[in-house]
């Protein structure tokens, strides 16, 4: 069984000193829980999160890199640079990214290879919207996403790569696809992963769950067949929700 892998995504929320006040509540409740826990910040706090979270095993992501190594690309930060600073991994994709940064699978393919490249460990984000949902393409676009977002992506570097499905209908709204849709989700993304690598690897990659999780039904979410972790938003901004959720996974029982 894959370890439950729960991280929150902070979005543009906290300064220096809340990323502080968060994880010293934050890593007494966590402390020695049997899961990859795990927050991603704003590039300007994860300095500071990286040295507060440093011996608590919270790992530091980070939401977004560019896809060049280096270079003139005012305003960007690159994966050597996360790296540099003891950043862990970074979302890649994320919708918010793709609707309003218009990134496509293109971009994120790019993305997930330099990231791969410089050590940093990619959390990839795919997911359908409702237009998709409700024409049935759901399970289209998670191919398409899943096919040219790891184009040229070896196996071996593959391996690295967390996903998170998050139908873009579910982020931030309260609504929840029912067990059924999530679990049939998580059989079409192992199923693709499968044609492209192989069995083993779609078994073995870590695929979380992420659309309005919270304390009250991560429990049911994490006991889905398939899922093995969660990717948190609005939740995760307070340290004893996040923790609950952390909770609700590591108490479900499959
Ligand atoms: C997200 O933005 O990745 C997310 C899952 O948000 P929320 O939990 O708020 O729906």
């Amino acid at each position: 069984m894959n370890k439950k892998t729960i991280i929150a995504n902070f979005k543009m929320n906290k300064t220096n000193k809340e990323v502080v006040e968060y994880l010293k509540v934050f890593k007494k409740l966590v402390k020695g829980k049997d899961a990859n826990i795990g927050i991603c910040v704003p590039y300007t706090d994860l300095a500071t999160a990286v040295k507060y979270a440093k011996k608590t095993g919270i790992l530091v992501g980070a939401q977004n890199m560019n896809e060049n190594a280096k270079g003139a690309y005012t305003g960007e930060v690159s994966a050597a640079m996360l790296k540099d600073i003891g950043v862990y991994a970074t979302l890649i994709g994320h919708s918010e990214r793709r609707s309003y940064y218009n990134e496509t699978n293109k971009t994120v393919n790019a993305k997930v290879a330099t990231a791969l490249n410089e050590g940093i460990r990619p959390i990839v984000c795919i997911g359908e919207n409702l237009d998709e949902r409700n024409s049935g393409k759901t399970n289209a676009v998670l191919r398409t996403q899943l096919k040219e977002g790891f184009k040229n992506i070896s196996e071996e570097d593959f391996k690295d790569v967390i996903i998170a499905y998050e139908p873009v209908w579910a982020i931030g709204t309260g609504v929840v696809p029912t067990n059924e849709q999530i679990v049939d989700a998580m059989a079409s993304i192992r199923k693709t992963l499968t044609t492209i690598y192989s069995k083993e690897t779609a078994t073995n990659t870590i695929i979380q769950y992420g659309g309005s999780v919270n304390e009250k039904n991560a429990l049911e979410i994490a006991s889905l067949k398939g899922v093995d972790g969660a990717l948190v938003g609005g939740a995760g901004l307070d340290p004893n929700k996040f923790n609950a959720i952390i909770d609700g996974f590591l108490a479900a029982n499959k």
